[in-house]
């Protein structure tokens, strides 16, 4: 096991804020977080057995050997190691959080046909801010139950998703959506970019853990000159775009019947990729689009539960990260996955490609991993300040449960986080150097209230989409 690299230097960097920041009366920092293991996710893979991450002030102020951390701080809380694993929180990259009351409604359907004929005319009708906090609410529980501690989010009503945010303490940038159709908050291109733009003034630097995007939906639900205005506007305001790339065959087709040429090469010849971009899917890249996905450090958001259940395809992952394109992961929404849970996206992202290239070196536990943490920070333009437990990062992390049965007996941490791990495995939830769970209590949402709200608007919708069925 790697010594502690981190220890050293970080006693010395961290004493005198640490100092300042806690009463002359009391040295205690916030917390120390143990584990029989502290798998640091730092490039070098540096994992700690019998370690201890110290956090005060949201931050990480040491990671080592839990004796070296215990003599050096005392803390006002910690969560005890044994039979946990320490690492860094999930991030997933590419969600419709509040899609999680459409869980289930249109199922076994191709992309088009679901979006067209069941998801867009459904969100018309019943999405409104309530449908939107309660099923964020709804998304935000089950994300932290599983170990996700940011989150990359597309949908509607994004002021909505914001409070909700704020209040139950996650990471997250929140997208406000651009497409051009009437949709639930807007009638139409223009009327979302401005409206988006009203939100990212709202939201820039409000809140440190929340990051206001914008989120233009497609090249084939707005044109060129509407994605070009949607970038301007990001621009203008200094922040990403999430947007959905080369998703499916239609995409691919539309965007050649239409624009001439492939989605990628679309936006780089409209100058869209000129500011960061987190491109979900990429399912269908040419060879010649790769590179410029690496070159414009476009971050790509993998969705392989999706990809599979809407028949989209297997993007080429082992190509992309080879030619140096920044991968991350994503659950996309409940609606076509249909659960949150990354645990399940790094398992098939993993075996999809071995399958795929009839290859079982393809796409390790280590790279999964890391899509999962410091890689899928990277790709989301995060990579500074989360993905990885290091001196001086948010302390964003998460203690995993080993003594569960599938656990027994664990020879190799990395494997077992990855090829076993699910997420009723999670024990405890740590955002910005707060406790969202503890032995999974969850502490930040009144779950019986959320539950009790989420089927009362479950039943609502069933008996409006059972109204339409008969009458159609
Ligand atoms: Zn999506």
């Amino acid at each position: 096991m790697t010594a502690l690299l981190a220890l050293a230097s970080c006693t010395q960097d961290a004493a005198s804020p640490s100092q300042s920041a806690v009463s002359a009366s009391d040295d205690l920092i916030d917390l120390i977080v143990q584990g029989d293991y502290v798998v640091s996710m730092d490039e070098a893979g540096t994992v700690f057995e019998n370690g201890a991450v110290a956090v005060d002030d949201g931050l990480i102020l040491a990671v080592g050997p839990a004796d070296e951390i215990t003599a050096e701080f005392s803390a006002s809380q910690t969560l005890d190691g044994e039979g946990r694993i320490v690492m860094p929180g999930l991030i997933n990259g590419h969600s419709h959080a509040a899609m999680t009351l459409l869980r289930g409604v249109a199922d076994d359907l191709a992309l088009m046909d679901w979006l067209n004929n069941y998801i867009f005319p459904a969100e018309v009708q019943f999405v409104d801010p309530e449908f939107v906090r309660i099923g964020t609410e709804l998304a935000c529980w089950e994300m932290i139950r599983g170990g996700t501690t940011t989150f990359v989010d597309m949908y509607y009503f994004p002021d909505t998703i914001a409070e909700v945010v704020d209040s139950c303490g996650m990471r997250a940038m929140i997208s406000a959506t651009v497409i051009d159709q009437r949709s639930p908050d807007a009638e139409g291109a223009s009327d979302s970019i401005e409206k988006g733009s009203d939100f990212v003034e709202r939201w820039l630097g409000k809140n440190d853990r929340i990051t206001p995007i914008f989120g233009p939906h497609a090249n084939y639900t707005l044109n060129a000159e509407q994605l070009a205005a949607t970038r301007a506007a990001a621009m203008k305001l200094g922040v990403p775009i999430s947007i959905h790339v080369s998703e499916s065959p239609f995409e691919l087709q539309f965007s050649q019947d239409t624009y001439g040429m492939p989605s990628i090469e679309l936006y780089e010849s409209i100058g869209f990729f000129e500011g960061p971009t987190i491109a979900a899917h990429v399912v269908w890249p040419t060879k010649q689009e790769i590179p410029i996905l690496a070159e414009r450090k476009v971050g790509v958001i993998h969705n392989p539960t999706s990809n599979m259940k809407i028949a989209s395809g297997i993007s080429p992952v082992t190509e992309m990260l080879a030619a140096g394109v920044r991968v991350g992961l994503g659950t996309d929404g409940a609606a076509s996955n249909n659960d949150l849970d990354m645990w399940e996206e790094m398992r098939l992202a993993s075996l999809l490609q071995k399958v795929d290239r009839m290859d079982p070196e393809v796409m390790s536990a280590t790279t999964v991993l890391t899509m999962a943490t410091r890689g899928g920070a990277t790709a989301i333009g995060l990579g500074d300040i989360i993905g990885s437990l290091e001196v001086g990062k948010h302390a964003d992390l998460i203690q995993v449960a080993f003594d569960d049965v599938h656990h027994v007996p664990t020879y190799d941490v990395i494997s077992h986080l990855v090829f076993v791990t699910d997420e009723q495995d999670v024990a405890s939830v740590v955002v910005d150097g707060k406790i969202l769970m503890k032995e999974r209590e969850i502490l930040t949402i009144d779950t019986d209230r959320v539950a009790a709200e989420a089927n009362a608007l479950a039943a609502r919708i069933q008996a409006a989409l059972n109204e339409r069925n008969r009458s159609q």
